[in-house]
This record gives C-alpha cells, structure tokens and sequence, in this order.
C-alpha cells in the first residue's frame, strides 16, 4: 500500500516523540491499516481529532469542493467559509465572536491574549494574571506551556513569561487564596485529558463561575480535547450549568483538517480590534470548509448525543468486564473520553493492545486513555473492551 520509511529519512526528524513502530498508511472509520497490513481499531482517533472517524465522506466532500475553487487568499480579504464556520460555532454555543487559527495553543494563546487585552485595554484596569491548574495542559508554546500545570514540558525553558499561577484543582478556597486585583483570567478544562481523564467537580466549577463574576475575572474553558461532540454534548461546559467568557477548540474542530479556534462573548468583541491579533493560515477557505462540514455534520446527525450513549456503553461494559481485575484502580471519563487507571505503569498494556489489532493511548503513566470516534459502534466497543479485560487480567 505505501513505502515504509528508511532509517535515513527517520533521521532527519527531531526525536521530539517516541513513536511506536507502526507505519498507518489507511484509514476508514474505527478502522487503520498499517503497511503489512494489519487492521486496528482505532481507539486513540489521532488524539481527538478524528471525531468523524477516518476519512468520513461529508468532510472529504466539502475539502475536495474546496480544493477545486481556491485554497488561500489572507485575512486581508473576505472570506465566507470563515464568517460561516463562526456563525455556526456561535449559533451552536454560548459564544458571539471567533478567532480562527491553526493549533489548540494557538487558540489557547488567543485566550490568554485576549484575556489580558480586555482587561487592559477594554476595561484599563492593568490585570495579567492567568491562574491555571495543576496537571492541566493546554500547548507547548511558552505562554501555554507556562499555563500548563506539568512540570515536564516546562523544564529547559527559562525564563518563562511572567504572569502565571498554578493552583491546585477542585478546590475553591485555593481560588479564594490565588485571586487578587491583578487577575486578568482563570483558565481550565472540564475533564484534564492529558493530566490523567479527571473530570472537574460540577460543585466547584459552578463555585468558580459565580466567583469569577464576583470579581470581574474571565473564564476560559480549554475544550480542545473535550470539544466537538467527544463528552456527549458539543461543549463539555454545557454538562456543568456554566457560559465561559471565552473558549478554545482545535483537535476535533476540522475532522483532521488542522485549524484552531477561540470563540468568546459578545463585550469581549472590544478586547480584539483590527491589527491586535492574527494570523496567515488562520481560517483558510479550506480549513473552514472543513470546520463548516464538521459542525453541519455532528450538529445534524445528533453525534454528541450518540456520543454520550455510546460513552456510557462504554464505560459501563469497561466497569462490568474489569471489575474483579486487581491491577485497575478505577475507570472514569465523560463520553467518549474514558480513563482506566492502574495501579501501575500501562505502557505495556498500550504495546501489548497494539499486537492484538487494538489502538489506545496513555494518559501520565497510570492511566489508559480511549477515545474512539464518535461513531463507534457497540460491536467495536465490545471488541476493544474484551481485549483489554484480557491483557488486564493477565498482566
Ligand atoms: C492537545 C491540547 C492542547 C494543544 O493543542 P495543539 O494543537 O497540540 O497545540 C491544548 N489543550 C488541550 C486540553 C489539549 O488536549
């Protein structure tokens, strides 16, 4: 089907990833090929991306449709793709206005940006605090990566910008504690993907919502991962009762298609004026196809629903089959985003998955993380889990 790639060209990349040697070349639905041929079923779906599973016919469509009539022209111009791809984010959202960049830091960095120029410029008030969470991640660029509450992807950086806290989660007197006069916004996910699968507190995040409003500070919601239909809803905000001030998408947003955006309320408009911000490819004509169709398609053929349901399957298929198995410690997640902890290392797990045509992810050391496509069917999720309860058991 494809060439598998020599050691000379593998050596001409960065090592910045231990990647497994598995060369996909085809994908279709829950379904990869590798090289020699062999299937898998796809439970990592590029990391959230792949929501629609691969290749799914709507998006393909719109892109090629796309790609026959132009790719690029600037921001300096108008471009419709764009202005509809954001009048169905705000439709479909808490939201009024969106920046369309390319990456989930790039939208995390708009936030963070946005954030402190609201309160600056909008409201002159002189605030730049960002506080954010421990295990938390939200991007490797060096504001994001600051904002990210993991030591290892900080280490080798210094200095790093100034301006940042991180507290300890699911904890309102920290807040209490943190909070001063030079708090710009606070910043988090709904479930801490990268940090382990750990859900917020539904008590505490609506406790910072008020508080925030209290005080004048922003909420950011960090919805790259959770967003786009993966928790059961098209937000994961909307299962705790909260509107953020501002949040941010990339991951599943174009379907595969790389494109990022951040999406904020209307009093925001005034923190981003003409040449504040921007960006060469945010938005393309063919990025924003892909958003559009994207959008189109999890809003029409209710896939958040579908998610939820097929998420609870899941999960409790998982809570069935694994629970006399002494090595998990607990299985917990929000649709479509499961985490299975351990009571050790996984990454043999992972490797050992792999050799029985099975895809899945770690999420820190302990924890395996699934995220199939938002179309999985029961079928493939008892296939996944069989062969999970099975290497769990025997190892
Ligand atoms: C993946 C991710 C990011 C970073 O996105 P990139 O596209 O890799 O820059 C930020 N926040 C969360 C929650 C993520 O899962």
């Amino acid at each position: 089907m494809s060439e598998t790639i020599t050691a000379a060209a593998a050596e001409a990349l960065f090592p910045t990833y231990a990647r497994f040697p598995i060369t996909l070349v085809k994908g279709e639905g829950s379904w990869l090929w590798d090289d020699a041929g062999n299937r898998y079923l796809d439970f990592v779906s590029g990391i959230a991306v792949t929501n629609l599973g691969h290749a799914p016919k709507a998006i393909k469509e719109a892109l090629v449709k796309q790609l026959d009539e132009l790719w690029h022209v600037s921001n300096l111009f108008q471009i419709p793709n764009q202005a509809e791809a954001a009048k169905l984010l705000t439709d479909n959202s808490c939201g009024d206005a969106v920046f369309f960049c390319n990456s989930g830091a790039e939208a995390n960095e708009a936030a963070i940006k946005l954030a402190r120029r609201y309160q600056q410029v909008a409201q002159g008030n002189g605030r730049y605090e960002i506080i954010t969470f421990e295990q938390s991640f939200h991007g490797r660029t060096l504001a994001t990566l600051t904002a990210t509450g993991q030591a290892k992807v900080k280490e080798g950086y210094a200095p790093l910008p100034e301006g940042f806290t991180t507290i300890l989660l699911n904890d309102i007197s920290a807040v209490e504690a943190a909070v001063s006069d030079k708090t710009a916004a606070i910043m988090l996910e709904m479930v801490q993907a990268e940090g382990g699968v750990y859900p917020v507190d539904g008590t505490y995040v609506k406790a910072l919502a008020e508080l925030c409003q209290k005080e004048g500070i922003l909420l950011i919601v960090d919805e790259i991962q959770t967003g786009m239909g993966r928790t059961g809803k098209l937000f994961a905000y909307e299962h705790f009762g909260i509107e953020p001030d501002i949040f941010t998408l990339a991951k599943g947003l174009g379907s595969g298609f790389p494109v990022g955006a951040m999406v904020a309320k209307e009093r925001l408009r005034e923190g981003f004026t003409a040449g504040s911000h921007g960006s060469t490819f945010g938005g393309t004509p063919i990025a924003t196809a892909a958003v559009k169709a994207t959008i189109e398609t999890i809003v029409g053929d209710k896939l958040s629903a579908r998610a939820a349901e097929q998420g609870d399957y899941l999960m409790s298929q998982l809570r069935e089959k694994l629970a006399g198995v002494n090595k998990v410690q607990d299985v917990r997640g929000l649709g479509l985003i499961v985490g299975i902890e351990c009571d050790g290392p996984v990454a043999s797990i992972v490797t050992a998955a792999q050799k029985r045509g099975l895809l899945v992810i770690t999420a820190g050391p302990n924890v395996i993380r699934l995220l199939p496509n938002l179309l999985v069917t029961k079928e493939e999720i008892d296939e996944a889990v069989t062969i999970l309860a099975e290497l769990l058991e025997a190892s």
